[in-house]
């Protein structure tokens, strides 16, 4: 069947979905294993949104992680913060020891351990805020004192959490901000999705040639989705931040409640912060009735959506971590996280109260 509606004309409102994967000869897009319409679209709102000189957009935040690790060779050292997504930190550990990098773990949140940073350290990995307990890790300083020692090492930093609303890590010195945009981006829960943004040309050819070769560019609709969710991002964060900072004082006023993690908003590296917040509960056995007794907050992996959830990072985000490893950086199983959505705040507040009741 070789009938084609000539759309040339057709003009439409918002770019639709290039459900194909195979362009004509004279196509810039040539294979949409290299490029599409959608994901190059989706590229340039997220250069604008964090003002980076190149964005990478890729099937989800692992593959975005993974593909950074692509540039280290054997015998690197690769340092890592712990205080990061368990997953992250696990894919870490795995690729360093099969492929024979040096990996080390310093907790540089701490601006004492900044000096004890590897002077040949070839790539440093880091979340800030931090997964979890939402420490900052200055990225000005970490970027300036490994570069003093090795102009060539490779700043990274997951920037999911902070979001490019409020926070911009290529201004301070990073070489690459990723981001799972599975959370944030998406913001429903509904589309996987990840990018790595940089203002280094070397670096973007890099990703890309990784991409193609390692096939991990986003599919069409999953770039479309995640533009159109684009659209809310700045309204969807604005409220999270508010209901999250609302609920953040009403928990520190309940007895159950043994302590609340926040990050520091220092208005130069972090502007702002939204939706998601750490607290421990005094019962150390208390988590899973409390959770059962919540009707509004959800139960899942889903986090940074439009809908409230809850999750204990022992069992979730950081269950591919060993118990020994999760003690090591204080993850205990009544640490609790809340990711705030949409929902009005009173009854947010009403229904954890109710649950709060039980303990
Ligand atoms: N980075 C952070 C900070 C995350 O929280 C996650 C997932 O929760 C990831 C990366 C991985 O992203 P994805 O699930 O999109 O692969």
């Amino acid at each position: 069947m070789h009938i084609r509606e000539d759309d040339a004309g057709a003009h439409p409102a918002v770019t639709p979905v290039y459900q194909t994967s195979a362009f004509e000869a004279d196509s810039p897009y040539f294979y949409s294993r290299k490029n599409n319409p959608n994901v190059a679209e989706l590229e340039k709102v997220l250069q604008t949104l964090e003002n980076a000189e190149y964005a990478v957009a890729v099937t989800c935040g692992m593959s975005a992680i993974f593909m950074s690790l692509e540039i280290l060779r054997s015998g690197d050292t690769l340092v890592v913060n712990p205080f990061i997504y368990g997953c992250s930190y696990k894919l870490l550990q795995r690729i360093s020891e099969r492929r024979g990098f040096k990996l080390v773990d310093l907790d540089f949140s701490e601006e004492s351990n900044i000096d004890k940073i590897p002077a040949d350290t070839k790539m440093i990995f880091f979340e800030t805020p931090t997964n979890p307990f939402l420490k900052t890790v200055d990225i000005e300083k970490v970027s300036k004192h490994v570069k003093s020692n090795n102009p060539g090492t490779v700043v990274v930093v997951d920037n999911t959490w902070a979001t490019p609303l409020f926070q911009h890590p290529l201004e301070l010195g990073a070489d690459v901000s990723l981001h799972s945009g599975t959370k944030y981006f998406s913001g429903h829960s509904d589309v996987m999705n990840g990018v790595l943004m940089t203002n280094r040309k070397d670096l973007a050819e890099e990703f890309r040639e990784t991409r193609f070769y390692g096939g991990m560019l986003l599919s069409p609709e999953n770039a479309w989705l995640t533009r159109r969710s684009l659209q809310t991002l700045d309204i969807r964060l604005k409220q999270q931040q508010s209901v999250c900072a609302e609920i953040r004082d009403f928990l520190n006023q309940q007895p159950q409640v043994e302590k609340v993690y926040y990050p520091k908003i220092d208005g130069k590296q972090l502007k702002g912060y939204a939706g998601i917040l750490f607290f421990e509960l005094k019962d150390p056995d208390g988590y899973i009735k409390f959770r059962d007794e919540l009707e509004i907050f959800k139960t899942g992996t889903g986090m940074a959506c439009v809908t409230s959830m809850i999750a204990q990072p022992w069992s979730g985000s950081h269950a591919s971590m060993t118990d020994e490893e999760k003690r090591q950086i204080n993850i205990g199983e009544n640490l609790v996280r809340l990711s705030f959505g949409l929902e009005n705040p009173e009854d947010l507040k009403n229904d954890l109260l109710s649950a709060f009741k039980i303990l």
